[in-house]
């Protein structure tokens, strides 16, 4: 059995535990809710959920999870969902007031809450790269999500695969500037590097359970 934790403190960890759930016909999966360090240090890899990335580094310094999560990180596979995407990068703008802790991992550049106050949450079909079914579109929540801003050009870090895109055609006119590209840091919503996954939105609250396949396949079991 391979041990996947899902951290607990604060947000959609229930959503995870049900798609986690569905997905495992063969009972390989043990699903392990995270709430203190003795949890953790039972799991081969990690899912930090959406929610409220301050509240959550908040309530991992409480539970003396922080430096436990950024030892994990350096070694263990780890999916960060939205408020757990912004945990999982290594520069974030706009956060609050008093700063954001995080985790890194991924070193990408990360806006919170950076579609523009108007764009609170919406609905988009994506471009999908290297999920099973990848021609199938994908329904996307998001919600109060943050943005890519910039993807690290040093060559020290591992190599980013994209995984999803949001059509240019798609994005929310608050973000669509003049000339921008398709290939816009701002229109990739999952990208891969090493064994950490990274979604600006929530797979969890849909019932199609591809990114949860991609994430165990691809950066759980494949080594
Ligand atoms: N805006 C939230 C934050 O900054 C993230 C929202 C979410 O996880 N749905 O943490």
């Amino acid at each position: 059995q391979i041990a996947i934790g899902i951290l607990a403190l604060q947000g959609a960890f229930a959503e995870h535990k049900a798609s986690l759930h569905r997905l495992d016909l063969n009972r390989q999966l043990n699903v392990i809710l995270v709430r203190n360090p003795s949890e953790l240090s039972l799991c081969d890899a990690l899912i930090i959920p959406g929610g409220e990335s301050t509240t959550i580094a908040l309530l991992a310094r409480l539970a003396g999870l922080l430096e436990p999560l950024k030892e994990f990180s350096k070694t263990k596979p780890v999916w960060g969902t939205c408020a757990g995407a912004i945990l999982l990068s290594e520069s974030v703008v706009g956060a609050k007031k008093g700063g954001q802790e995080l985790l890194g991992g991924i070193s990408i550049k990360i806006a919170r809450n950076g579609w523009g106050s108007q764009v609170e949450s919406f609905e988009a079909s994506l471009e999908l790269n290297g999920l099973r079914d990848s021609t199938r579109p994908f329904q996307a929540f998001f919600i109060r999500a943050p943005v890519v801003l910039e993807l690290s050009s040093s060559s020290d870090n591992l190599p980013i695969t994209i995984v999803a895109r949001i059509p240019l055609g798609l994005l929310p006119p608050s973000l669509v500037e003049e000339n921008m590209s398709e290939d816009d840091p701002r229109t990739i919503v999952a990208l891969r590097q090493g064994r950490h996954l990274l979604t600006t939105f929530h797979p969890e609250l849909t019932e199609d359970d591809r990114f949860h396949e991609y994430f165990v396949r691809n950066c759980v079991l494949s080594v």
